[in-house]
This record gives C-alpha cells, sequence and structure tokens, in this order.
C-alpha cells in the first residue's frame, strides 16, 4: 500500500513537470520504452521460492509488472511496441550490490600523480573504467567508501542523470580520519571540532555517507585485534551526530575489538571489515539494528601475499585468516544483519562476486549470500522500495546467468545479462 501512495507522489511530480515542458514545446514528448524479459527461472526475491516461466515488463526505468507465463506485448494492457528478451533458458535476478567499493582505486591512470598534476582528473578515467567492469559483473549498484578527491561524485552524477550508463553510485567522500598531515584528505581531523568541521566538508561536498576510520588499517598495530579504536569518544560521537543532523548514514571501518563495539554503540549504520568482532558485537548489532559489511574477499590478498610477506607481518596475516572468516560464520550464526561488500579497489574490480563466494565457503547457503548482496545491501542504503528484488516500482536492475547461483555461487563468475535502470548493459545472447 505505501508503495502504491509513494508511487502515486511520484507520479503527480512528473506529470507536474511534463506539463511545464508540453506547454513550452508540444512535440517534445518523449514515448514510454518498453522491455519485456521472459525469464526461465525467476528468482525475484533471493531468499524465497524462485518461480518459472515469467514474464518482467520494464517501462523506462522501472519495472512496471511481473506476470506468470510468456507474455507478448498484445496480450499485455497498456504496452505498445517492445523489445523481447529471450532469457527463457536463464536464470533471472536483481541486479547485484556492493556495499564497499574503492572506485577511484586499482586503476592505472590516477597512479602515481600528484595533485599538482592534476591526480583527480585522471581518476575520473579509473573511476570510469573501474565502473564499467562492474556494471559488467553484474552489480548495479555500489556503495563507495572512501573517495580519493571527488571524481567519484561526478560519475554518480552522471550515472543518476542518465547520461552514462553505470552502477548506481552512493558514495562517501574522504574518510573520516584521526591526522594533521596535509597529504590526507579534507575527512583528517584530531578534535570534536575539526571532526565537526571534516563531516561537513564532505557532506557540504555531497556525500550520501560519512567513512569513518575508527581503527587503522589491519596491517599496522593500531589495526589490531586488541588496538583500542583510535578517535575517542567524544570525537566519535560528533562525527555520528554531525553526520546525522543531516540524515547521513555512518560507515565505520573497525577491525579490533574495543573500535568495532565503540562504533555500533555510537550509532553507526555499518561496521566494514569487523575482523576481530566478539560476543558482545554480535549483540550490539543485533540490538541496534546495524550491519556488518564483512569483506571477507581481501582473504584472497592476504592468502596470495603471506609467502612473500617478511616475518613481522605473517603473524599478523596469519591471525586475520584464521579469526575473520570464523567470525563472519559466528556473526552470521548469530543473526547479525550482513550486507555483501567486498573492498573493490583493494582487490580487483569486476571480481565483486568472490564475496560471496566467500560467504558460501564460511557456512552461509547460496541463497542467503544471494540476499546479503541484495535484498540486504537495499535495507542497508534505505533503498527498500527502489531496489534490492524484481517487483512491480522498482529499478529495472536486472541480471542474468546461464546457471543457477543457487545451486552453484560461481554462477555469479559469468553473468550473461546486465540492465541497469532500464538499460541494456550487457547482453550475451544478443545474436541467438
Ligand atoms: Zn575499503
Amino acid at each position: 500500500m505505501r508503495m502504491r501512495v509513494l508511487l502515486g507522489l511520484a507520479l503527480a511530480f512528473s506529470a507536474l513537470s511534463w506539463s511545464a515542458t508540453a506547454a513550452s514545446d508540444e512535440t517534445n514528448i518523449v514515448p514510454d520504452v518498453w522491455t519485456i524479459i521472459h525469464a526461465g527461472t525467476l528468482i525475484d526475491e533471493p531468499g524465497e521460492t524462485p518461480k518459472k516461466r515469467q514474464t518482467v515488463v520494464v517501462r523506462n526505468d522501472r519495472i512496471d509488472r511481473v506476470v506468470s507465463g510468456y507474455k507478448s506485448a498484445s496480450a499485455l494492457d497498456g504496452v505498445a511496441d517492445a523489445r523481447v528478451i529471450n532469457l527463457k533458458s536463464s536464470y533471472v535476478m536483481p541486479g547485484l550490490m556492493d556495499a564497499h567499493v574503492h572506485l577511484g582505486l586499482g586503476g592505472d591512470f590516477g597512479k602515481g600523480r600528484s595533485a599538482e598534476k592534476g591526480r583527480d582528473t585522471y581518476r575520473l578515467l579509473d573511476v570510469q573504467s573501474n565502473a564499467a567492469k562492474t556494471l559488467d559483473a553484474g552489480f548495479t549498484t555500489v556503495r563507495n567508501v572512501g573517495s580519493y578527491e571527488w571524481a567519484v561524485f561526478a560519475m554518480r552524477d552522471a550515472v543518476k542523470a542518465g547520461e552514462m550508463v553505470g552502477p548506481r553510485i552512493y558514495t562517501a567522500g574522504h574518510t573520516v580520519e584521526i591526522g594533521t598531515f596535509s597529504s590526507m584528505g579534507s575527512g583528517a581531523c584530531f578534535d570534536v571540532t575539526s571532526c565537526r568541521k571534516a563531516v561537513r566538508r564532505q557532506i557540504d561536498m555531497g556525500a550520501d555517507w560519512i567513512k569513518v576510520y575508527v581503527t587503522c588499517s589491519g596491517s599496522k598495530p593500531c589495526g589490531r585485534e586488541f588496538a583500542p579504536a583510535v578517535f575517542l569518544q567524544d570525537e566519535l560521537q560528533t562525527v555520528i551526530d554531525t553526520a546525522a543532523s543531516f540524515q547521513i548514514p555512518v560507515a565505520a571501518h573497525a577491525h579490533g575489538t574495543d573500535g568495532i563495539n565503540k562504533a555500533i554503540r555510537a550509532g553507526v549504520r555499518s561496521v566494514e571489515h569487523g575482523s576481530y568482532n566478539n560476543e558482545e558485537s554480535r549483540q550490539l548489532w543485533i540490538d541496534r539494528e546495524a550491519f556488518y559489511v564483512p569483506t571477507l574477499a581481501v582473504q584472497d590478498n592476504i592468502i596470495r601475499d603471506y609467502e612473500t610477506a617478511g616475518d613481522d607481518m605473517k603473524p599478523v596475516m596469519e591471525g586475520f585468516m584464521a579469526e575473520h572468516p570464523k567470525r563472519v560464520a559466528a556473526a552470521h550464526e548469530a543473526g547479525v544483519q550482513i550486507a555483501a561488500g567486498s573492498d573493490a579497489g583493494v582487490v580487483p574490480h569486476g571480481d565483486n562476486a568472490n564475496e560471496l563466494i566467500w560467504y558460501v565457503k564460511i557456512g552461509m547457503t547460496e541463497a542467503e549470500a544471494l540476499r546479503s548482496a541484495t535484498v540486504m545491501n537495499a535495507k542497508l542504503l534505505q533503498k527498500e522500495d527502489d531496489l534490492g528484488t524484481i517487483e512491480a516500482g522498482k529499478y529495472a536492475d536486472i541480471i542474468a546467468m546461464d546457471t543457477s547461483p543457487l545451486e552453484d555461487i560461481e554462477a555469479l563468475k559469468d553473468i550473461a545479462f546486465v540492465m541497469a535502470a532500464g538499460q541494456i548493459a550487457k547482453n550475451d545472447h544478443e545474436r541467438e
């Protein structure tokens, strides 16, 4: 019912803007674009029973309706000419979402350039190519947690305006972190006043989220199991309260137990990595209805780098390899809300599905893994009315593959069809 009211409102607003346009130029009315998808198996809501032989009707950028059986345009009320996509032998599901990416990292253009040499401009090319890889892999929405300069903001806006095809982007600005060095981003702060200023600066630039570095990186002693949070309580609370004053949620990077627990208590919406979460953390997550974004795919890097690592780092890496997967499993078993996030940028862009493969490795069912990257991420982003499932009124973010991801999660490594906001970005079956 709520959805109907919202849709009604949206239609009323668009009708207003349409009438203004029509008055000035009567010939400038754009007809609806209809696309009909015939889905052999439709996993419309991961976690629920899939449906066979369904027709998904897409009107412009949204799903208009889902009906049983394979229907042609003439059998559908109000549908004029429609492009028909044959996915009768495929598994069709909502576009995947990755809640932890860095689109500005892991590219060749911005690398090695200083700010004076125009790094930001070059970084935009990195962002664009990383976003393309992400979309090609079936990830139609990302949360970018930690920007480098402002290139991701430009990409977000261009995708939103329909000027570029890409994954839908929700982005944090520069990471809010303790420090005073001029080489750090505008998120660097060192007391209550400067932390408040740092958060407001990100909001002023248009950040959708605030990312805060509650502990150090796992490679440093201040990022390990028993290291305390590097923010003092009043500074951390200031970050969260300042963001909340603009209704902006906070994502906290935290490895050590103290940082994880302090962050949840202070009111963050999600904890990233959470490598050394304990029983208390799990209870806090549940009590505060906060989310856990595990970034387990980083384990692949640790395993890869272990052999060549120095003797000082080996025990640290062993700790992360032994504990992180185990503690994600414990959080899952305890009933913590897990939203999938891979840390792409640290791990390769386009390999985002490795995160879900890890979830199955540590004991999630395939359906639970798919749910973490769709329904749970929509909830994390507070976009349940627009994203996460295939149903009337939501954005037409739709992907398909040839084998069932419910039987073999590795099917996600071979995405055959991608639609983002009604635009077909990939279709390997085009010529069949
Ligand atoms: Zn990260």
